[in-house]
């Protein structure tokens, strides 16, 4: 049985100033203020969500205004906060001075005495999860006494979603990240991945936020549409956290992270161990938004296995770069399953080796890698009952 958690939520009507620090205020206060969050002193890192180099408008990162104003009020009980994030890609000083500045989180310095993290040392630790072991890990999670979650609520295109559990994954360097993707290509395994970090981080991560004012739809987390919600969310529990944010749009239990949350009994699943008010949150629901169909091709269940096989193999999502590209030769360099050849400055993907993890699509810097689905795909979609939106 998993304890009882508290998830608060905020109105928030944009990204003006002085209405994000009132909403992050209220959520504070609602929690029974900083003081009862952090501790006094401690070295804090706060983990935004910046995916890869992205203007804020495109709502595929943390947005910097709830960044700085959660930093200001943490700057209240530490004089020690550090901000950052391994996006996709290579994990060094010029990466990140690139993201930092596209994202729009030079804002944190010029306007708070936090610093962005500068520090792209790396140590390994042992997660002694269910599906993984020994892993390395930045040093910037790994020296902090507390970790503060701060992410975007946002589609995404192998796992559903992602919010504050998938936002954890980033603790893990970007190029060891591509390699996780080649360990774990399945759906489920990558999910429990995701449920190892987040439960290694768990202990330090003392608070995790939403930042659901915009969010992404469509082909998230980099491709998607910009989508208004409304709202910044917090808890202590990520996984509740995530229902939370996942029932302003789909089931929860659909969603496969959460449901791999649910099989270790982190999450209930009819989420009665989470105090909040779904009742009053109905009303909130969006029901226009669009939630990709999820990679996932056990339509028929373990009976019709030899079905699923086929399904894994020639119904997934398939990845096409368009006449877009141009021959940046990023995704070739990061694909896990080196499917990309660069073929007269165009990419082009092997089928047969791609094992269907996006991230070539997370990556690309010109939004020029495509989704296609093939009609046995839609059908088998259809008649197992699962609809293309995760309602
Ligand atoms: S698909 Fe995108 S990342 Fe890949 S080579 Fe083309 S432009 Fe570059
Ligand atoms: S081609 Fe794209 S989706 Fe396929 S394995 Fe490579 S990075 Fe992943």
């Amino acid at each position: 049985m998993s304890n009882i958690v508290s998830v608060f939520a905020q109105k928030c009507a944009d990204y003006d100033e002085k209405n994000v620090q009132s909403a992050i205020d209220s959520l504070f206060a609602q929690m029974g203020g900083v003081a009862a969050v952090v501790p006094q002193n401690a070295k804090v890192f706060v983990k935004v969500n910046l995916v890869r180099e992205m203007s804020p408008e495109k709502c595929g990162t943390t947005h910097p205004e709830v960044a700085v104003a959660v930093c200001k009020r943490l700057l209240t009980v530490t004089p020690n906060v550090t901000v950052g994030d391994s996006c996709a890609g290579m994990y060094n000083k010029g990466m990140l001075a690139s993201v930092y500045a596209k994202c729009g989180m030079t804002a944190i310095e010029d306007r708070t005495a936090a610093r962005l993290n500068q520090n792209f040392e790396t140590g390994v630790a042992d997660v002694n999860g269910k599906v993984l072991g020994k892993c390395e890990f930045t040093s910037a999670f790994l020296d902090a006494d507390v970790v503060v979650n701060v992410t975007k609520l946002k589609t995404h295109s192998f796992t559903g979603y992602s919010g504050a559990v998938k936002n954890l994954f980033g603790l893990i360097p970007g190029m060891v990240k591509v390699e996780m993707h080649s360990r774990f290509p399945d759906l489920t395994a990558f999910c429990d991945l995701l449920c190892d970090v987040c439960e290694f981080a768990r202990p330090k991560t003392v608070l995790n936020v939403i930042d659901a004012v915009w969010g992404m739809e469509g082909d998230g987390p980099t491709n998607g549409k910009p989508k208004f919600i409304g709202h910044l969310l917090a808890s202590a529990d990520p996984y509740a956290l995530d229902a939370v944010a996942v029932s302003l749009f789909g089931d929860p239990r659909s969603m496969p992270v959460l449901q791999a949350a649910m099989k270790r009994g982190l999450l209930q699943d009819d989420l009665a161990n989470i105090r909040f008010d779904f009742e009053r949150w109905k009303a909130k629901r969006i029901d226009n938004f669009d939630a990709p169909p999820i990679d996932h091709t056990d339509f028929f269940g373990n009976q019709l296995a030899w079905i699923n096989r086929l399904a894994k193999k020639h119904m997934v999502k398939r990845v096409h770069p368009d006449k877009t590209c141009r021959g940046c030769g990023k995704c070739a360099m990061h694909c896990p399953a080196k499917a990309i050849t660069l073929v007269k400055r165009k990419a082009k993907v092997d089928q047969r080796k791609c094992i269907h993890c996006y991230c070539c699509q997370e990556l690309c810097p010109f939004d020029a890698v495509r989704f296609r689905t093939s009609l046995l795909y839609k059908l088998a979609r259809r008649f197992s009952g699962k609809r293309s939106k995760n309602t």
